[in-house]
């Protein structure tokens, strides 16, 4: 097959010859495997498989085969600033997005934001991702939000939020219920589902955040916060929450970095996860990413990329970051003790993990995708480019993905059945529709701001630094 547009015809689907991480329980790998698809469906995994008529057969060889990744935190309305923020802090991402210019977003722009940002996560073979979508200022936005991720094939979750007001709010009023018994009665589908995602800073002993709580139980919809985020949100907030019964195994903390021991062990009792945004953590500042922590609390692991304002949808990316970031943090504090690690903790294995069962297991997916066996739905990426030098030899198929292998080798994607990239060209997705509404966003919101502040937006001061002296250099004077 040639022409990428054959795909989309709803054939079974058969992944011929490839290395396949089935991701199951025992993490089998598969050497010169098949993968068949028929329906929605994944039907058979093995050694050649018979092919069913009319189906479409795609060549995996010198390929590896993994189920669709899946990102459990994503603010998709920003996309449409993508890259805008690359040298803030966090403080100044509060400030622009938060202060000023958050409130500018219409309805149109959230949706531009989050068509592209939806289509990019396809294209990098994220099947699955959490919109946290905290620009919800109107139920106009909200629908707009929704009909992005609806219009775009790949499996995603709207988790509803609102910086402009406080979460017992916006979460109250009958407006938002009627938009949620409207557009995701009974808490959603397996495509499209459902969270609140707010936040609990240490601001009143009286918990008023318990009302949004309280909705969030009676829709039965999980939540999602940041949590652990160094002077933003603490132990207090993981403490009223476990008090009032609020944290179960549904409850996802993004970040969770700077919490007490005491705040991992009520997260680790009450069985939720850790959503770790690595670069976000290591750039902006939430605080150091937890990954021994989680370890040592049995606490469990998904990745998220936060924001496109810093850095694309890309879970390759985010997969080397955790490891490293793990490494680095062990390394450095064992030099610190005048010690050599001779042997790592964590493996390319377990992250590869964090980046599909993990994600599956969070957002209670994991009956549905994150790993290739039959029965489930069928969530499928090829890393495959035999234009590249970088494929062979193929020896390591867990450090190939997180080491060596990145976005650009996406070959072909498979979200519930559907073939939506192959070849490494998307299908049945239109970009040029999505690059316009992309334009006029960034067009108005240059208007709005003008330009002398959106320069300073993106431009944010350096501080100044000051180069030591050095006892090598010698400065003669002569008299
Ligand atoms: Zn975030």
């Amino acid at each position: 097959m040639t022409n990428p547009d054959e795909a989309a015809a709803g054939r079974p689907v058969l992944l011929r010859g490839g290395t396949v991480l089935t991701m199951d329980d025992a993490h089998t790998i598969l050497a010169d495997a098949d993968v068949l698809v028929t329906g929605d469906r994944i039907a058979a995994v093995g050694p050649r498989l018979e092919a069913p008529d009319g189906a479409l057969e795609i060549d995996a060889s010198g390929g590896i085969v993994m189920p669709g990744m899946i990102d459990t935190h994503r603010h998709m309305w920003q996309t449409a600033m993508r890259g805008y923020g690359a040298d803030w802090t966090l403080t100044q991402y509060f400030v622009w997005n938060y202060l000023q210019w958050g409130k500018s977003f219409r309805p149109q722009d959230i949706y531009a934001g989050n068509l592209l940002s939806a289509i990019e996560a396809i294209d990098a073979g994220v099947t699955t991702t959490v919109d946290w979508s905290h620009n919800l200022q109107s139920i106009d936005h909200a629908e707009a939000a929704a009909d992005a991720l609806t219009e775009v094939p790949g499996r995603f979750v709207l988790a509803y939020g609102n910086i402009a007001q406080a979460p017992w709010e916006w979460s109250t009023t009958p407006e938002f219920r009627d938009f949620v018994a409207r557009r995701f009665p009974g808490g959603g589908t397996d495509m499209l589902g459902f969270q609140l995602a707010f936040d609990v800073p240490p601001a009143s002993p009286d918990f008023p955040e318990k009302a949004a709580f309280e909705v969030a139980r009676e829709l039965d919809v999980p939540v999602t916060t940041h949590a652990g985020v160094w002077k933003v949100t603490t132990d207090e907030g993981i403490r009223l929450m476990h008090e009032h019964g609020f944290m179960n195994e549904r409850s996802v903390y993004v970040h969770a970095a700077t919490l007490s021991a005491d705040s991992y062990h009520r997260i680790a009792a009450t069985g939720g996860s850790a959503s770790l945004s690595t670069e976000s953590e290591q750039s902006a500042g939430q605080g150091y990413p937890p990954t021994w922590k989680l370890r040592e609390h049995g606490i469990s692991v998904s990745l998220s990329m936060d924001t496109s304002v810093w850095w694309s949808a890309d879970l390759f990316s985010a997969m080397r970051a955790t490891l490293s970031a793990d490494r680095a943090r062990e390394h450095l504090e064992a030099h610190a003790r005048e010690e050599t690690v001779t042997h790592h903790k964590l493996r390319a294995e377990q992250v590869v993990d964090w980046a599909t069962r993990g994600g599956a297991r969070a957002l209670g997916l994991d009956s549905v995708t994150g790993s290739i066996e039959p029965g489930k739905k069928a969530d499928i990426v090829l890393i495959k480019n035999d234009a590249s030098p970088v494929m062979f030899p193929l020896l390591n198929p867990y450090g190939h993905v997180v080491f060596q292998a990145q976005r650009g080798d996406v070959h072909t994607v498979i979200v519930n059945g559907r073939v939506v990239k192959y070849d490494h060209r998307l299908v049945g997705t239109d970009l040029a529709r999505a690059r316009h509404v992309v334009g006029e966003t960034v067009d108005y919101l240059k208007g709005e701001l003008g330009t002398q502040a959106w320069d300073e937006g993106m431009q944010p001061e350096i501080p100044e630094i000051r180069v030591l002296e050095n006892p090598y250099t010698y400065t003669y004077t002569q008299d």
